[in-house]
């Protein structure tokens, strides 16, 4: 069998399409990969046969000589937070355990629409809840990635560090995720790939299990810039189903893909020089700019003054929407209920959520219930809202100045599992150059600029203007043509 998994978007749709080979071949290539590659736990469950269902479709539809969509043949990694019509959704969760939608996400609908497979659902943090993926109930994620001279098990990032690791180990071309405040930026950055949040609403959330509504956003991650471009474009659309939904016409991002920045301004934040940022991070943020600079871009020094009062924000904000979306979670709709004996409808709905939160779920609720009671709502949650306006007002003055802005997608690179999960406070601190662009609901990109000494991958990240996606690609392209980084992690596994 000849091995299909070097393969990104991209060369497989043009493959299939040119008759190079059919699309059940590169369905059972990923199928094999992802079977051999259990030890990183980057799936919970597998879906081989619809991976290859969806592929004779395909080989069909070339057959008879009809046009093909524009992700025909290839079979894709689902986070398991999109509701799958048929296949478990649990969102990495005990209490969605065994909950089977009848419906499917529209997101996952138009990737079927457009041809591509499904070769299982991923794991992630429970509920997107976390930037390490060890919070699943499903255990933890581990990375392709290991320290030069190491064997620790690291952080694939999280939430979507299923996504992540299933891109970066090539047992998936490519792969959706969800982003609420980082998690499909830090996670692409953790593993050398690449991953777009698009502006707020270009992605429907109808049927991805809601986390905080009003930042969810999805996205593709993958290991080009183009092959997002292509998987983004199937992904959005206006749904008249999520009453968030943009209604605007879905750009030709590939078409218009151009790595030429002429004309371009390109804003570097002074806010975002922290303490505790990696020296090597600051160094791979310098040659981002030398980098843009050599496409044609004007390098600007902006201020986006709110930027430290972010993090605290989004972590009232978040968890406040949170509280409330996770109470339809009660053992009466959904996967698990407790009744304990002679129980009262109350006792089961503590039982059921006693035993089926895992501790970062229940540390969320309670934070975003204690916010929201109306001793504190004043204090903190419309506090959080009004610096939430302050930090997207921050970004619309900046665009007075420039079109893009560049900093990094995280201040360390990824560390080992075990190493901060007793820490809350620490895990949190992954985003804090990420949950700005998530709280002005603007497009957002990671795409890989280099290896740490430690041989681990970082990623530089590009926020644009709200719709801009096209300028986001466009810079992430003129990176990753300098970049050049074609590194994989050594296989392990
Ligand atoms: N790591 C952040 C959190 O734990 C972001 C998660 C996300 O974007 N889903 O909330």
């Amino acid at each position: 069998m000849t091995d299909f998994t070097a393969l990104g978007v991209k060369d497989i749709r043009d493959g299939v399409a040119g008759g190079s080979f059919t699309a059940r071949e590169v369905a059972e290539s990923f199928n094999a990969a992802v079977e051999a590659a259990a030890s990183l736990n980057a799936f919970i469950v597998t879906t081989p046969d619809h991976a290859l269902a969806a592929a004779d479709a395909v080989d069909a539809t070339r057959a008879a000589g009809k046009d093909l969509g524009a992700m025909a043949g290839v079979p894709i990694g689902m986070k398991d937070l999109f509701c799958t019509n048929g296949v478990q959704t649990t969102a990495a969760s005990h209490i969605l355990e065994g909950f089977t939608p009848q419906y499917e996400s529209t997101v996952s609908q138009n990737l079927w629409d457009a041809g591509a497979g499904m070769l299982g659902k991923l794991n992630l943090d429970q509920f997107a809840m976390g930037s390490s993926n060890e919070t699943s109930y499903f255990g933890n994620v581990s990375s392709p990635w290991r320290k030069e001279g190491s064997n620790a098990a690291m952080s694939p990032g999280g939430s979507s560090g299923g996504s992540s690791t299933a891109v970066a180990a090539r047992i998936a071309p490519a792969a959706t995720g969800t982003d609420t405040g980082g998690s499909i930026r830090q996670p692409a950055a953790f593993t050398g790939i690449c991953g777009i949040k698009p502006t707020y609403g270009r992605c429907s959330r109808w049927g991805v299990v809601a986390f905080a509504s009003s930042l969810d956003q999805a996205g593709p991650m993958a290991r080009s810039v183009e092959d997002c471009a292509i998987m983004l474009e199937a992904m959005a659309g206006f749904d008249p189903k999520d009453s968030t939904s943009l209604q605007m016409d879905v750009p030709n991002w590939e078409a218009a893909l151009s790595a030429d920045l002429k004309g371009k301004k390109v804003g570097i934040p002074r806010e975002y020089r922290m303490d505790g940022t990696d020296e090597e991070i600051l160094k791979s943020w310098e040659q981002g700019k030398a980098w843009l600079r050599d496409a044609g871009a004007e390098i600007v020094d902006i201020s986006l003054p709110h930027t430290k009062y972010a993090l605290p924000a989004y972590y009232i904000i978040a968890p406040a929407e949170a509280s409330s979306n996770l109470a339809r979670y009660d053992g009466v709709r959904y996967g698990l209920r407790d009744l304990p004996e002679g129980a009262g409808l109350q006792d089961m709905y503590a039982a059921t959520r006693e035993e089926g939160f895992g501790d970062e779920v229940k540390r969320r609720v309670l934070i975003g219930t204690y916010v929201l009671s109306a001793g504190f709502y004043d204090a903190y949650y419309n506090q959080a809202q009004k610096v939430r306006a302050l930090v997207a007002r921050d970004f619309e003055n900046a665009w007075a100045e420039c079109d893009l802005v560049l900093a990094p997608t995280t201040p360390t690179a990824s560390f080992p599992l075990g190493d901060k999960s007793d820490d809350p406070l620490a895990m949190y601190l992954n985003d804090v150059f990420a949950v700005p662009a998530s709280l002005a609901g603007l497009p957002a990109m990671s795409v890989p600029a280099m290896l740490n000494a430690d041989g681990l991958p970082l990623g530089l990240q590009l926020v644009g203007k709200a719709f801009d996606e096209q300028g986001v690609l466009n810079a992430g392209l003129a990176i990753q043509q300098r970049a050049g980084f074609d590194a994989k992690p050594e296989k392990w596994w």
